[in-house]
């Protein structure tokens, strides 16, 4: 017994109390079904006592009482083994449903940020979400029904076959045929269920791309052409549906007719040998009723055969998370040193086309190390790297001269402030989304971190102040009051090292000054790693390194890399020729 529940446990990634549950779902499902066959052996045996003169058959009499008594001990066993099976596949269920969900939410928590990378989120909620839903439904309605018709039926099939050999054979070789049908069949419906699942992950992905991008895919009047495109996908899907089911439901439909043929062989050999005295009327009536009463359960267990291929296919794409190694790094860092070092690192987001193709630096402690260079040089990348959102390709990088490979993704994140302009806000209040910086911090403190990035003054002038909800994204707010909230969190948080992308957004002058003392005061005294794109930050940072085409092209300060004349001036230059421009362009318009 241990071993079916581990067997169980294996095939269906259930935790222990699930796999025993479904034990008992299935016990109780052939109990259940076995004790349908009560009823057909008292009918049997109620029609050979009433048939007995008619046949001068001689027959030892029962009462009609014996009869009632024992149809209502029948109905009473039968009713309590379906109370039981329901309690058990239903309650066992659900109960494991919320376990696999909290515990699919535990194990997300744990993967190292690598996972993220692989799957996309359309995938993971559809993972979370639909599969786990289906499973409610697999497990409560199908797989303990499956396998307790399997098992009922092939109990009363050997019981048959022990009773009368012939009868048996004439009642059951279509059951083996059946399902050889739906069973030889697996792989192609398992290969269009899977089809079909893509086409739908796809769709997905397209409509939550669709409404994360509405207000530029408006923007740009490109709604037909988006829409055209979500439709193909909507087709594609519709198609691969309709051709998994159809498949499925004609192999299925063509299973269970065969089985029905098992009727019609019951009839020819019953008659025959009860022609020939070779059985009685008795075992010929028994089993003309055990075939109305036999193939309803097979039927049904070929229906469910569909669910339990798509099941399977839902079961692997959760064990492929449940079985992604945990992020198992070393859980101090022990140091008081926070440079950072890039050591010959190589990096690339798909394979043969590397990002980063040789870059070294350190960053020390307590100085701004501005990353500048042309767009889609990889100053963004260098930036997430430092905190290990990727693994590398080659080289190291260490944080106070130990390399951050093998330590835990979490408490290296301790050790860091990351100010990106794509600041992502919870629809919550504003006093708790700074409070992510730091969870245990008072209110005081939240509301102190706020004033020095320079938020006070926006957030009085919300409806309720700190307690003012925002939208999801703070879809609510300015891009220059996301990024103060954004340093906010930075300062309450007061990490020693601190990643700042500067934003390029069109800031107003006055949001530029207050955004430039936001972050003055959060550097002080850290490692700055700053994606610079203002000359002034540029200017002031103790190290300017120079990133294009995934080296790094010139690294020093702004004065010897000026005096250098190398591709930092061109860009300098090029930054000075645009701004007259803009200058200009302002100067025409006021006037
Ligand atoms: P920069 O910040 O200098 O503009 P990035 O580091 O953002 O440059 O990008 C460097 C290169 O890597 C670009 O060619 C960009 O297209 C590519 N890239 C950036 N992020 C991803 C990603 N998540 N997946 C694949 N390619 C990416």
């Amino acid at each position: 017994m241990r071993n079916m529940i581990k067997a169980l446990k294996k095939k269906y990634a259930l935790s222990d109390q699930g796999a025993s549950d479904l034990f008992k779902g299935i016990l109780y499902s052939v109990l259940a079904n076995i004790s349908l066959m009560l009823p057909v052996i008292l009918l049997a045996v109620v029609l050979n006592q009433l048939l007995s003169p008619i046949l001068g058959i001689a027959d030892s009499e029962k009462s009609a009482a014996f009869y009632t008594i024992t149809g209502i001990v029948i109905l009473a066993v039968v009713f309590i083994l379906h109370y039981l099976q329901y309690t058990a596949a239903y309650v066992g269920t659900y109960e494991e449903s919320a376990r696999r969900r909290i515990h699919l939410a535990e194990k997300l928590r744990t993967l190292p940020l690598g996972f993220f990378h692989q799957r996309d989120l359309s995938d993971l909620t559809s993972t979370i979400m639909g599969d786990c839903a289906s499973f409610e439904h697999a497990f409560s309605h199908t797989v303990p029904q499956f396998w307790g018709a399997v098992i009922s039926t092939g109990i009363v099939c050997i019981g048959l076959l022990i009773f009368n050999w012939q009868m048996g054979l004439a009642l059951l070789w279509v059951a083996p045929v059946s399902f050889a049908i739906v069973l030889l069949s697996r792989k192609w419906q398992q290969k269009l269920g899977k089809r079909h699942m893509e086409a739908r992950i796809e769709l997905a992905e397209g409509i939550q791309e669709c409404l994360e991008t509405v207000q530029d895919i408006k923007a740009c009047n490109q709604e037909e052409a988006y829409l055209k495109k979500l439709d193909a996908k909507m087709d594609a899907a519709e198609k691969a549906q309709i051709s998994s089911e159809l498949t499925t439901a004609s192999l299925i439909t063509t299973g269970q007719m065969f089985l029905r043929l098992g009727l019609a062989t019951v009839i020819i050999v019953g008659n025959s040998l009860v022609m020939k005295n070779q059985t009685d009327i008795f075992t010929y009536i028994l089993f003309l009723i055990a075939a109305s009463r036999l193939y309803d359960p097979l039927s049904g267990a070929m229906s469910n055969m569909a669910e339990l291929f798509g099941v399977s296919l839902q079961v692997k794409r959760l064990k492929e998370i449940e079985e992604y190694p945990d992020e198992n790094g070393e859980k101090d860092i022990r140091t008081n040193v926070y440079d950072i070092t890039f050591d010959h690192v190589k990096f690339s987001y798909e394979k043969d086309k590397p990002v980063l193709r040789d870059v070294s630096f350190t960053a020390k402690q307590g100085q701004v190390t501005a990353l500048v260079g042309p767009s889609g040089g990889g100053k963004s990348t260098v930036a997430k790297l430092a905190a290990k959102f990727y693994p590398l390709d080659g080289g190291k990088i260490m944080l106070g001269g130990k390399d951050i490979e093998p330590l835990d993704s979490t408490m290296l994140m301790k050790n860091f402030s990351i100010v990106f302009q794509d600041v992502v806000l919870f629809n919550n209040t504003i006093m708790e989304n700074i409070r992510v910086g730091r969870k245990n911090a008072t209110d005081d403190e939240v509301i102190a971190a706020a004033k020095a990035a320079m938020c006070a003054e926006f957030i009085n002038r919300l409806p309720q102040g700190y307690q003012t909800v925002i939208g999801e994204n703070g879809s609510t707010l300015s891009g220059g009051e996301c990024q103060r909230l954004s340093i906010a969190r930075a300062l309450l948080k007061d990490a020693p090292v601190i990643l700042l992308d500067e934003a390029t957004a069109s800031l107003d002058v006055d949001n530029e000054t207050e955004i430039q003392n936001a972050i003055s005061r959060l550097v002080k005294g850290k490692t700055v790693l700053v994606i610079a794109h203002r000359m002034r930050t540029i200017e002031a940072a103790d190290q300017i390194v120079v990133l294009a085409d995934g080296v790094v092209a010139e690294k020093g300060s702004h004065e010897t890399l000026m005096k250098k004349n190398g591709l930092y001036r061109k860009l300098v230059d090029l930054q000075t020729e645009s701004t007259k421009l803009e200058t200009e362009y302002n100067g025409k318009i006021i006037n």
